[in-house]
This record gives structure tokens, sequence and C-alpha cells, in this order.
């Protein structure tokens, strides 16, 4: 497998990886099944990570954070991801990819020092809650409203399909905050911890993959959040999260190569062992060409995540390559693991196997955080 470190990671990265892989292969890995019986992530996992210093990446020492640039983003993700579940991945990176950036970037001061310290240490789980029942891709139309009253927001409107809807007790979130704001224009982002009159959470839904992430909905009905809550500019909220995507596409896309990573280790176990014909099924060749075009791919996929990642520590615009690995990765994570699949035979389609799970965990990647089409949008607005 094409391994990038020595080429791209400085000596902090590498020991990170290292402690990162030790911590889930010692203390995630014996009890994450039964997190997937369970549906939920237990806090103290949140906790612990929080401990050893996982959850506050591209936080900045003072609030408690390991100030890592978006190379440490990648190895994040790719360990997650090499865990094969796509669930845990999912809810740690909700936390600690998508919503804690969000207040890292554009919050005050005071809420800098207000939420982010118990936040990076794992003593309050985020969610990021901006999809509505009306529609996900097209931002420009969310229905969700908030009408100034003194001190507070009046809040109202439903979120759906939120990672972490039950486990957290903070949620990033957005809402029209001018009535005469069309498409993109007057949106504002609030912080909402959870509890208090006129706030709700639904039943857990039940998902065909990622089962240790929870995922609910939320509602807002006259629900009061304090103006000091609001998040960056008035009326700008839209842009605020726009700000956020590059860093979102590379920890997702990261994690499916460490997806598709240890798909292709534990296949290449199967078949080197596997009886056929009088010798293995490494012994056919096609299977040999299968695996060998596989992990060209993967590492083809790999090179631009990393390029990306490099460029955007170095401070440049990298909406073209997120864009363009966001639109393709997860399809190639796709193939790539349902022929991981098919080289298992009927055993690799048995619940409780590692490539049936990473399977099912595969198809989320392509649905959230941006779908295949919306993102060759992306590319071709760029062209
Ligand atoms: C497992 C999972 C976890 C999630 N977690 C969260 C979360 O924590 N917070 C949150 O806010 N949301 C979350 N979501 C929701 C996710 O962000 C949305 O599903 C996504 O934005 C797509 O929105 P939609 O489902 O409403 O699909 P729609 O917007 O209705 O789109 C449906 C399909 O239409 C096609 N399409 C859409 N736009 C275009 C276009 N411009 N050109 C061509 N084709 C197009 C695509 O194929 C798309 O998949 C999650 C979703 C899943 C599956």
């Amino acid at each position: 497998m094409l391994n990038l470190d020595s080429e791209y990671l400085a000596e902090e990265h590498r020991l990170f990886r290292e402690q990162l892989r030790k911590y889930i292969a010692s203390e995630i890995a014996p009890e994450a099944s039964a997190w997937e019986e369970a549906g939920i992530i237990p806090p103290h996992v949140y906790e612990r990570m929080g401990e050893l210093g996982f959850l506050g990446l591209g936080v900045p020492a003072e609030y408690g954070g390991a100030e890592l640039d978006a190379l440490g983003t990648v190895v994040f993700g790719e360990e997650l991801g090499r865990s094969g579940f796509g669930g845990l991945a999912a809810s740690i990176s909700d936390h600690a990819d998508m919503a804690l950036p969000v207040i890292v970037r554009s919050g005050t001061p005071e809420q800098k020092s207000r939420f982010i310290p118990d936040i990076a240490a794992g003593k309050r789980v985020m969610g990021f809650a901006v999809t509505e029942p009306g529609g996900g891709s097209d931002l420009t139309n969310l229905k969700s409203t908030a009408v100034r009253d003194g001190d507070d927001w009046i809040l109202n409107g439903q979120k759906t399909f939120i990672t972490n809807a039950i486990s957290a007790d903070v949620f990033i979130t957005i809402a029209r905050t001018d009535p005469n704001g069309k498409g993109a224009k007057g949106y504002s982002i609030f912080v909402v911890e959870k509890g208090g009159k006129g706030f709700s959470v639904g039943a857990k839904f039940e998902k065909t993959g990622w089962c240790s992430s929870d995922m609910s909905e939320l509602f807002f009905d006259d629900f009061r959040v304090p103006a000091a809550n609001l998040i960056g500019e008035e009326g700008r909220g839209f842009y605020g999260l726009m700000r956020g995507l590059e860093r979102e596409r590379l920890a997702l896309c990261s994690q499916c190569i460490g997806m598709m990573e240890r798909s292709i280790e534990i296949t290449l176990e199967h078949v080197k062992t596997r009886p056929a014909y009088g010798k293995t099924l490494w012994d056919l060749q096609s299977i040999r060409h299968e695996i060998a075009s596989h992990v060209s791919e993967i590492s083809a996929a790999k090179l631009l995540i990393y390029h990306a990642a490099a460029k955007k520590s170095r401070g440049f615009d990298v909406r073209m390559e997120t864009s363009m690995m966001k639109a393709t990765v997860p399809q190639t994570m796709k193939r790539v693991v349902d022929s991981c699949v098919q080289m298992h035979g009927a055993s690799g389609y048995m619940r409780g196997t590692e490539i049936e799970r990473i399977w099912r965990d595969t198809r989320p990647f392509s649905l959230g955080g941006g779908a295949a089409s919306v993102m060759l949008d992306e590319v071709a607005k760029l062209l």
C-alpha cells in the first residue's frame, strides 16, 4: 500500500498516528461491536479521547488543543477509517472535524473560552444540525427561523438526519435571521445547548450502516437561544458554513482511504489462505490483478488528498481539490469494498464479519457531506 508519511508528514503527525492507532487497537476494537449493537457511542469514549488529546486537533493550545494542521485531519480520518467502524468515525468526526471547528474558526474569544475547553476534552459532545426535512443538498432553502427578542433569539424549525442527536449536548445549527433574506443571504449560525423549553429530540433512527453513530431529529419550538450564542456575522451564516467544507471533505475522504486500506488488508489475508483449485484464490491472476488495480486507485486517491491537505496547510484555497476528492473517493470506495466482499464469497455477506460491516458503512459517504453530483457541480463551477 502506498505510504506517504515520510514525504508529507512531520514528526508530530507520525507520532499522533502511532498513538491513535495504539489507542484504537487497545481500547476501541474490543468494545466497538457492542456500540454497534447499542446504536450509540458511550460518553466515556469522548472523555478518553479528549484526555489523550485526540479531539482538539485544530484547536489552539490556549483552549487545550493540539494545533495540528490539515494533514493532522487526514491522519485522524485515516486511522478512524482503519478501525473498520464507519459509525465510530462518523460520530467522532462530526464532533471534532465538523461542529467544533465552527467555534474555533468563527467564535468570539468569550464563546471560545466558554465552549471549547470542555468540548476538546470530550466532557461535552457536539452535533452539527443543518439538514431539514425540506432538503439537504440545497442549503439556500432552509426553513428554520430565528427572531430577535431582547437578549435572546427565538428559534423555530426542524432539523433531520442529525448525527449525535441523542448523544450530543451542544449543536451548531443555522436559521434564517433576516426574513427578507433570499437564497444564501440572511442566515445566521448558532451554538445551541440541548434542553429547556422548546427543544426536543425525536426517536432514534435505524440506519443500514454507521450503526454505532446515533441519529435523530431536532425540533425547535419557540426555543430561546441567548444572543451571545450567535456565531460569526449575523446574516452571513451560509458563508460561515461554506468556510468549513474543505476540512469536512478532507476528513470524510480520509476515512474512506482508511476503510479501503483495511478492506484490502483483510481481503489479502483471505485470498492468500482460501483454498481454490488445489492452490489458493491468490494464485488466480484475475484476483491478483483485481487487488493490484484497487491498490493503484486507492493510492491515486490518497495522493490527491495528501496534496490538498498539504496545500491547505500552507494557506492555499483547495476548493477544487477537495470537491474533486469528495466527488470521486466515496465512489471508488463503494466499488473497491464491494469487490472485496465478492472475493470473500458468501462469508463476506454474513453479519458479524468485518468486511460486511465495512461494506454497509461505505454507503453514507456519497450521500452526506455533499452528494457526488453536487460535488461535480462545484468542480464544474471552477473550470
Ligand atoms: C448517515 C448520515 C448522516 C448524516 N448526518 C448529518 C448531520 O450530522 N447533520 C446534518 O445536517 N445532516 C446530516 N446528514 C444529511 C446529509 O447532509 C444529507 O443527506 C445531504 O445533504 C443530502 O440531502 P438530502 O438527503 O436531503 O438529499 P437531497 O438534497 O434531496 O438530494 C437527493 C439526491 O439528489 C441528487 N442531487 C441533489 N442535488 C443535486 C444537484 N445539484 N445535481 C444533481 N443531482 C443532485 C443527489 O444524488 C442526492 O443524493 C446525514 C446523512 C446521512 C445519510
